[in-house]
């Protein structure tokens, strides 16, 4: 089959679109991590996963890409479903470090199913369902928040801090500032909810956030509410 000169640019031209499409559907991701004990003590309450009582640890609520304007793709691919033995070798890491703590009680994959279809699906091109779930845990290991806490003698014992000394903490650690993102709990007090760091497009490094989320305000001291293993099962 022959194509003329203009047919074979237009061709070209189509497929660089393409390319461009696919590479630039968002900027970077948010890798959000949440404290258990601040989703449990508040109104809404918590269930343990059918697996146990999660540690004493942040948890992964999500890798969400982001565009650089604040903007955020969701739902992307319909037609990209969660396919749990896609991920079958993670299955240990993601009950350690993603927990569900949503009521009633779950073994996890519901939770992730609704990740993987509302943000995964919108970088499907840079990362593949198991790369996807594998970045987010391994993101959280190098972030290792609960240590970069403690190693600034901030941790969950009920005490309040500084917003600004837990965000110092952190970005001493990880290098870069994070979002801290407050609830508040069943006696009004706002405390340490979730903590927002951002990373490259590729879900591989931590990089400074182009933009912060508008989220709800954390007031100047929040507590950090303990989650310890002494707890009564709920
Ligand atoms: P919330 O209103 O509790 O902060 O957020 C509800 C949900 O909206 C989040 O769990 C997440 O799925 C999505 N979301 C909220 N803020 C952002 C954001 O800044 N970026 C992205 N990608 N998703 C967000
Ligand atoms: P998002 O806020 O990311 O859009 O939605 C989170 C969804 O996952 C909600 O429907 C929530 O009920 C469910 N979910 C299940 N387990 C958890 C959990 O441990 N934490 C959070 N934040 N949501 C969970």
């Amino acid at each position: 089959m022959k194509f003329s000169r203009s047919v074979l640019i237009k061709l070209l031209v189509v497929q660089c679109l393409a390319v461009l499409c696919v590479s630039q559907n968002f900027d970077f991701y948010y890798i959000v991590q949440m404290w258990p004990g601040s989703y449990c003590d508040t109104r809404q309450s918590c269930c343990y996963p059918k697996t146990g009582k999660p540690a004493e640890d942040f948890s992964i609520h999500g890798l969400w890409p982001n565009y650089n304007d604040g903007k955020y793709p969701q739902n992307c691919d319909r037609g990209n479903y969660f396919d749990e033995s896609k991920i079958s070798d993670l299955s240990s890491r993601l009950v350690k470090d993603w927990p569900t703590l949503a009521c009633p009680s779950g073994d996890g994959f519901k939770f992730w199913e609704h990740e993987w279809e509302k943000h995964g699906t919108c970088s499907e091109s840079i990362l593949d369902q198991h790369s996807y779930f594998q970045s987010a845990l391994d993101l959280k290991n190098k972030a290792n928040l609960i240590q970069a806490l403690n190693t600034a003698g901030i941790k969950p014992d009920g005490k309040f801090y500084s917003v600004e000394s837990i965000k110092e903490a952190i970005k001493d650690s990880v290098g870069y500032e994070p979002y801290i993102d407050c609830n508040v709990d069943t006696s009004g007090n706002h405390q340490l909810y979730q903590v927002y760091l951002c990373v490259n497009a590729s879900g591989t490094d931590f990089i400074e956030c182009p933009v912060f989320p508008h989220g709800r305000r954390c007031g100047s001291e929040i507590e950090f509410p303990s989650f310890s293993s002494s707890r009564d099962e709920l």
